[in-house]
């Protein structure tokens, strides 16, 4: 608890039980030690620290809301929302690393796998001994996957996959990948492809200015033979790949504000501190606007996103309002950064500081899983009835 000192302007923390406090401080001591000493450098360098993998497995940050039986948490989805808030306060990068693994790769699988795909990878996934990753962007079809080219044919007991998908999160490290492709009745499925098949690679993507420490990359399908028992059952229709991007787009929404916390709470310390003047910047009108109006939309969305995790919780939450909390946490956290590094002047820019390299990824935030644009019209679909993507 003590551990724990967020913006928590509108006691938000009535609201949470002794459970979520704790997973949310153990995250956080986790991060404070584990992530922000290296996370500078791991971007500036470009490099994933994969040593990370296990101990955030161990942690309970692999699908921390999947029964305990398969090796999950069991957890709600407040502790959820809490767990990605903290690792994003470390870094974007870090916490799609945890999303990609919990609701892109292990909950396709608890949700529409066979007992026999849950036994095989649900518990490996969960600790990091396994990594997976989440095929579903092409090259020529991003906002509408259901363009998508990738297919399979049919060859006795096995299947030939055929495709390619691109801007894949973990693909580059991943051992196996949850990627959606069209059978021979043109319905979208879902495939769990190994490292190792033949005709499965997966070439990094390089030069990113943003998720510099998130490792990115390509899924070439090459003629890939893989064997039926490895297409996910339950999983028929765009709708399956669709479900597993609201549970991640819901821990986007707690995230994306994790990142929002440590820009307020670093502009806030720094506008004390520094003296321009002859006084602290903090005193000055301009900079109070700017973190008046930063706490003020924070708490805003600390309680959208709390709210929204008690629907979740009681399975009421729609996908529309999923989409309404991610775009209104990249759209908070994206202005909370870029005014945060105004406060600190040029040290705004340095990597001493972690604003620059928030705002960066959050250029990643708010376009992947469904990018701004895409979700004010899901907004707006569902309020008006009329469909305005085409
Ligand atoms: P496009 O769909 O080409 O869109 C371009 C622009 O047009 C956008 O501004 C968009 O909002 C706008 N637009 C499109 N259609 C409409 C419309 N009807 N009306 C108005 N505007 C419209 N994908 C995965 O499958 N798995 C991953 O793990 C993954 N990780 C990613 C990691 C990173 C770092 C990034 C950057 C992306 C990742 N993605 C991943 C891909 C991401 O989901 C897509 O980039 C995203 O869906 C947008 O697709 P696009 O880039 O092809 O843009």
């Amino acid at each position: 608890q003590d551990l724990f000192q967020s913006p928590d302007y509108y006691a938000i923390d009535e609201l949470l039980t002794d459970e979520h406090r704790l997973v949310r401080a153990s995250v956080r001591d986790w991060v404070k030690k584990e992530i922000s000493p290296i996370i500078d450098d791991c971007c500036q360098r470009a490099v994933f620290p994969s040593h990370i993998l296990r101990p955030l497995g161990a942690l309970g940050c692999f699908g921390p809301t999947i029964p305990a039986e398969y090796g999950g948490g069991g957890m709600d989805y407040i502790s959820y929302g809490l767990m990605m808030q903290e690792l994003e306060r470390g870094d974007s990068g870090i916490r799609s690393t945890a999303s990609v693994q919990g609701s892109l790769v292990m909950y396709p699988i608890f949700a529409f796998g066979s007992e026999e795909q849950k036994q095989r990878f649900l518990p490996r996934l969960a600790t990091g001994e396994l990594m997976g990753c989440f095929g579903l962007t092409e090259p020529d079809f991003g906002s509408n996957p259901a363009g998508m080219l990738s297919y399979y044919e049919e060859a006795g007991d096995y299947i030939l996959l055929n495709g390619a998908k691109m801007w894949i999160s973990n693909a580059p490290f991943a051992d196996i990948a949850v990627v959606w492709a069209k059978d021979p009745e043109n319905k979208v499925r879902g495939i769990i492809v190994e490292r190792g098949m033949e005709g499965f690679s997966t070439p990094e993507t390089k030069g990113k200015w943003s998720l510099r420490a998130s490792a990115t990359g390509e899924l070439v399908l090459d003629n890939v033979r893989i064997p039926k028992t490895n297409i996910l059952p339950g999983a028929r229709g765009l709708k399956a790949p669709l479900s597993c991007l609201s549970s991640a787009r819901y821990g986007i929404a707690w995230g994306a504000i994790g990142a929002a916390m440590d820009c307020y709470d670093t502009a806030l310390r720094y506008a004390k501190e520094r003296v321009q003047f002859g006084r602290p910047i903090g005193g000055f009108q301009l900079i109070q606007k700017k973190l008046a109006e930063m706490i003020t939309d924070i708490t805003k969305a600390q309680l959208l996103n709390w709210r929204l995790g008690v629907l979740r919780n009681a399975d009421k939450a729609t996908p529309e309002q999923i989409s309404m909390a991610k775009r209104n946490a990249c759209e908070t956290a994206i202005r909370i950064a870029r005014e945060a590094r105004q406060i600190l002047g040029a040290m705004g820019i340095s990597g001493e500081y972690p604003i620059m390299r928030h705002m960066m990824n959050l250029e990643s935030v708010i376009t992947y899983e469904g990018t701004h644009e895409v979700h004010l019209l899901i907004t707006g679909m569902d309020i008006t009835g009329f469909n305005a993507f085409s």
